[in-house]
């Protein structure tokens, strides 16, 4: 059991599983400030998939850990409002082109190296995988048997409502400025209602960590991306998979229970326009 201060900036997923292990460690005196609510960035808008076909083998072997550990949630919270929204549907990487399809090979080695899993799928079992895909407009996936999907906000929600029950302070509203440093630590954290004293700072910002890094003078490696995201209304639940087209990394699936399909596409061009997500947008057309 340890009474030293934590402070957890940033209530995203990082910082909420950040303090979760925290928890687990037996750290009891943990604060996790946000500068809007719990779950205001990325964790509350991204499509959810746990995906594990990368060209980078360490990034696979990664995503290969991270699945188990979200299975093992619903076990390990007991406490929670409801389960932790989770669903192993799978992962078609589809391909539009023959160029794409020599990919998918490349990629389906460092997939069984790393994961174990993998296979690819001809045009006709991909439909009946995914029955909204046109087979004709394909020439094949390849299929990853681990690939899941979570509904990031309500896994946010849980956290909220086990943290409440743990006792951990959750200060919204309260943006971290700066901090105050005394030798070579961080005793306090500057927000826009006052400081916060701290033994260790954990700096889980999202795309304003750098920012935030940077008043410590260390300088972190890291980029943003513009991305396009785009949710429907609610349908017919239908489909379980989660998708990705290898050629331009446009992604989709549906949540459940209300169904919305949820697509997204990002680009590494800084600033650059992103890929238009309408091109897309003919495939829920065509099936609806
Ligand atoms: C459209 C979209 C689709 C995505 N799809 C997927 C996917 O399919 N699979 C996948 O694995 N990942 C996906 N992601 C990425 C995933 O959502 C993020 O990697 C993850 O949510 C990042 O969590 P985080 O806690 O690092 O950041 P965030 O969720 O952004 O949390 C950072 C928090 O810090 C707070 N904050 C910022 N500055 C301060 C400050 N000065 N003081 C206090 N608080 C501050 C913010 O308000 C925010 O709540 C997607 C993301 C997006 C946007």
């Amino acid at each position: 059991m340890s009474d030293e201060r934590i402070v957890v900036v940033g209530g995203g997923l990082v910082g909420l599983f950040t303090a979760y292990h925290l928890l687990k460690l037996e750290y009891r005196d943990i604060t996790i400030i946000d500068r809007k609510y719990i779950g205001y960035g990325a964790s509350n808008r991204g499509t959810g998939g746990l995906l594990h076909i990368f060209e980078d083998e360490d990034l696979a072997k990664l995503a290969c850990l991270s699945v188990n550990i979200w299975k093992k949630l619903d076990e390990e919270i007991v406490e929670k409002p409801r389960p932790v929204p989770l669903r192993t549907g799978g992962h078609l990487h589809v391909a539009t082109s023959k160029e794409g399809l020599n990919k998918l090979d490349k990629l389906k080695k460092i997939l069984r190296r790393t994961c174990g899993v993998g296979e690819i799928l001809t045009p006709p079992e991909v439909k009946e995988k995914a029955p909204i895909i046109d087979e004709d407009e394909i020439y094949g996936a390849l299929y990853d048997t681990l690939g899941s999907k979570v509904l990031q906000p309500g896994v946010v929600r849980i956290f909220e409502f086990y943290f409440k029950l743990k006792g951990l302070k959750l200060m919204k509203y309260n943006p971290a400025k700066n901090f105050k440093v005394e030798g070579s630590r961080v005793k306090k954290v500057i927000t826009e209602h006052g400081e916060i004293e701290a033994d260790k700072v954990v700096i889980t910002a999202g795309a304003f960590t750098k920012d935030l890094a940077c008043k410590l003078d260390e300088r972190i490696p890291l980029c943003t991306f513009r991305g396009e995201e785009a949710l429907t209304e609610g349908l017919h639940y239908e489909f379980e998979p989660f998708v990705t087209f290898v050629e331009n990394n446009f992604k989709f699936t549906q949540t459940w229970p209300r169904g919305e399909f949820i697509m997204g596409i990002s680009n590494t061009g800084i600033g650059e326009p992103a890929y238009d997500l309408r091109a897309n947008l003919s495939v829920l057309e065509k099936n609806s």
